[in-house]
């Protein structure tokens, strides 16, 4: 398979302020200028208009963490597509595993938010991943499997076309536990043959990054492994250093 460019993220979740954002931007905006992956930041919602601003014309791009698949109207605490796209946002973060298992996001919802975003011309960072549990009883390709062709389903294989599939193990999030490049490989490689029979070129086509607990130390065994195409990063994306390692990788 061709080399695809590097997908590099950081997830803020519920961090920052604008004064902790202004600094954090402004020292990646120097370190990872001559990044040759790209660089993404998905920060709250409500810094989006401050990061988008310091970010304008730079070679960092900024993303949000969900939406609503709703257009507007009487959603109390939603927003919507267009909402972000005023603001700039390139990239929509969809079934987080957070959103998922604390906020009750179904594999429906899911399918929903892919089905505006990729309508609005958005690329999509749609989440996929298994629960420890399920690793440990052997249902990790089934969970996979239900999570993308719930999509598939509901709105065809072109919704992949220009996605990033984000293959991240529940258990391995903000836990300090990472899987194995080999384990991360797999579960990649598997994401690429289930696209595959519905369409060859988007499953060359898509890049799938791993997330779960990357880190400096950590990177470069996972983007050692021919199906690792980049990482979203939660913890250590709010550390400059930390996050510019894993960028220039
Ligand atoms: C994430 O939130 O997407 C994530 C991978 O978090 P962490 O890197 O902290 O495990």
């Amino acid at each position: 398979m061709k080399q695809k460019k590097r997908f590099v993220a950081g997830n803020w979740k519920m961090n920052g302020s604008l004064s902790q954002n202004r600094d954090l931007l402004n020292a990646l905006i120097e370190t990872v200028k001559d990044a040759d992956s790209d660089v993404v930041v998905f920060p709250p919602a409500i810094y989006i208009q401050q990061v988008a601003t310091i970010l304008d014309g730079m070679n960092i791009k900024v993303g949000v963490q969900n939406i609503s698949f709703e257009a507007k109207g009487a959603f109390t605490g939603e927003i919507s597509l267009s909402m972000v796209k005023d603001f700039g946002c390139d990239y929509i973060l969809i079934g987080h595993s957070e959103r998922r298992t604390l906020y009750g996001e179904t594999d429906a919802d899911v399918a929903k938010k892919m089905k505006v975003v990729v309508a609005a011309g958005l690329t999509p960072v749609i989440c996929v991943g298994e629960t420890l549990e399920e690793r440990e009883s052997g249902k990790t390709e089934d969970v996979i499997k239900a999570q993308l062709t719930s999509v598939i389903d509901e709105i065809g294989i072109e919704a992949f076309k220009n996605a990033v599939i984000a293959y991240e193990p529940v258990w391995a999030i903000g836990t300090g536990k990472t899987a194995t490049p080999e384990e991360a490989d797999q579960v990649h490689e598997f994401i690429h043959c289930t696209l595959k029979a519905y369409d060859d070129k988007i499953s060359d086509l898509v890049r799938v990054v791993y997330g779960g607990s990357v880190n400096a130390s950590n990177v470069d065994s996972l983007f050692a492994k021919e199906n690792i195409d980049g990482a979203l990063v939660g913890g250590a994306s709010l550390e400059a250093e930390g996050f510019t390692k894993i960028a220039l990788a």
